[in-house]
């Protein structure tokens, strides 16, 4: 046994870089109400200080907000306005109200109801909706723990650079660590999606998640190193092992500032050809931070996160102020919006999915839009609308054929039609498709004549060409573009493309992956999309092609 693998956590990787340091355990005792009833004459009293400590609790939250916006990390800010909006919510002041009327104290009402509201989140069998159970927890223990008269976490009081050990971290408690004093997270839940990870790639903070039950056996160590690239933390290196994690965090610092000369440059091959490098959103929140890294246009932006951040479907009006402000953030610069792609590993609250047996092949993207004219409709008008104010683009999700474009054009142009008839401002889209399923490129050259690019989801492509679940650990191996198939499906795609005289991107994870990119460029792509912390290198890595 080598000393790396003596007390090696496994997890998932999500934000990159390496540390070693004191462990700092974060376990928060479950929140026990004090007293579980109240007197039949305190229902009034108890009911006015529930709305008092929410309203503590919204001022707290509106504070960090203001701290966290002001500092430019407008994605944390985010997170903290919803946490407000949760802590708001009508319906689970009902919930508690109707509680505390039958008796039961302000305090047990409470973390019940969030519990309740948490179940239905987590119930929806999606990472990113089992995120916001963890929000609805979080807000419900805040006020919980105001009512009680104490602080919910001891993570403010942390006083030296640590590493921070969690079951799970919510956004209050990374947000509660004083500046400087965390040195990596790692928690036993979270994947990918989740808060923690979210925040520790805007923070900068190493961060391994998802390591499971094995982190607990790390709670007793003195120091742990990290490295949320490879995603793994190893408990009480030996001395050789922290060498090798300094100097692997040494290398990591030079390697970003080398690169901050690239956030800003055009990217170009040596030979001449012009490489256009985008980012991949999720929320209209990562605008900003998306151009400081030098993106030179959004070439993917995810918009069912706006759909399952809430209850209910967004309205026309939200989404087209959602589009608007990224259109406007970028102004000459491209901005391609993808229709709903929700399906697959994604639910939508507010529509009836049915349960299935193969989500990844079952009701998802295009699919679900061209059947639910009351769910696409108002995503496609509001586009048309945003579309005046900025360089937008469209692409449709999962398409298979030909068939399938001229349906969603045709729902377009529906929409413009009424916009029109309405006397509504629009503005010109063009009109794309991901090309994510083998079918697509098989029927490439009859699809090129429908639009006006291709942007390749190779997550999605890989997944169907060697039939291997994306989010399944054990498929690592097959999980990678970087695979003859996938690799011959993107040439056939960019011929396609070439002889159709339109141009090829890719916003898939092989985008950002820097033994891919020479590849995809030499095969014909010319514009690569990615998380925007990713930018720089990539456009590094054309200028060396
Ligand atoms: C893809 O499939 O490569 C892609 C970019 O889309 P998503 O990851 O959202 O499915
Ligand atoms: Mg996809």
């Amino acid at each position: 046994m080598n000393s790396e693998s003596k007390g090696k956590l496994s997890g998932i990787g999500a934000s990159e870089g390496a540390a070693v340091g004191p462990v700092f355990v974060h376990a928060p005792g479950e929140l026990e109400p004090r007293r579980k009833t109240i007197a039949a004459g305190e229902v009034e009293a108890e009911t006015r200080r529930f709305r008092e400590a929410v309203a503590k609790v919204v001022a707290n939250l509106g504070e960090t907000r203001e701290r966290l916006a002001e500092a430019g990390n407008e994605d944390e800010a985010g997170i903290f306005e919803a946490h407000a909006e949760l802590a708001e919510d009508p319906e689970l002041h009902e919930g508690v109200e109707e509680r505390v009327k039958n008796l039961e104290s302000p305090e047990s009402a409470i973390i019940s109801v969030g519990e309740e509201f948490a179940a239905i989140f987590a119930g929806m069998g999606d990472e990113y909706m089992a995120a916001r159970a963890d929000d609805v927890r979080d807000v419900a223990s805040q006020i919980a723990a105001e009512l009680m008269g104490h602080e919910a976490s001891g993570l403010s009081t942390l006083d030296t650079p640590s590493v921070v050990l969690a079951r799970s971290l919510a956004p209050s408690d990374t947000a509660r660590v004083p500046k400087g004093m965390a040195l990596a997270f790692v928690t036993a839940e979270g994947s990918a999606t989740s808060h923690v990870s979210i925040m520790a790639r805007s923070m900068g903070i190493p961060a391994v998640v998802g390591v499971g039950q094995d982190l607990e056996a790390a709670f007793g160590a003195q120091t742990v190193a990290v490295d949320g690239g490879e995603g793994y933390a190893i408990a009480d290196p030996d001395p050789e092992t922290v060498a090798e994690f300094e100097s692997k965090r040494r290398r990591i610092e030079q390697e970003r500032s080398a690169l901050d000369e690239y956030r800003h440059v055009e990217a170009r091959t040596a030979g001449g050809t012009r490489i256009e490098v985008s980012a991949n959103l999720g929320s209209a929140g990562e605008a900003e931070d998306a151009l400081s890294w030098g993106a030179e246009g959004v070439g993917l932006f995810r918009t069912e996160f706006l759909f399952m951040e809430r209850p209910e479907l967004p309205s026309e009006e939200e989404q087209y102020e959602v589009y608007r402000g990224v259109a406007e953030a970028f102004g000459e610069k491209p901005v391609i919006i993808r229709t709903l792609d929700v399906g697959g590993d994604k639910n939508l609250p507010g529509v009836d999915q049915p349960e299935e047996e193969n989500p990844f092949l079952g009701w998802r993207g295009i699919r679900m839009c061209l059947d639910t004219p009351a769910l696409f409709k108002p995503q496609l008008r509001a586009i048309l609308r945003a579309a005046a104010h900025g360089n937008v683009k469209m692409m449709f999700p999962m398409i298979v054929d030909s068939g399938e474009v001229r349906e969603a054009q045709a729902i377009f142009d529906e929409c413009r039609r009424e916009l029109y008839e309405e006397g509504v401002e629009t503005g010109a889209v063009e009109v794309g498709i991901m090309v994510e399923t083998p079918a697509a490129v098989l029927g490439a050259k009859e699809i090129a004549r429908e639009v006006s690019f291709f942007s390749i989801g190779t997550n999605d492509l890989v997944q169907y060409t060697l039939a291997a679940d994306r989010g399944n650990e054990r498929l690592r191996r097959l999980q990678s573009a970087d695979h003859p198939a996938v690799l011959e499906l993107i040439g056939m795609t960019c011929r396609a493309a070439k002889d159709a005289g339109i141009w090829v991107g890719v916003c898939g994870e092989a985008a950002a992956d820097p033994n891919l990119i020479p590849k995809l460029v030499q095969l014909g792509v010319t514009e690569l999309s990615m998380s925007a912390p990713s930018i720089p290198r990539a456009k590094k890595v054309v200028s060396e092609i």
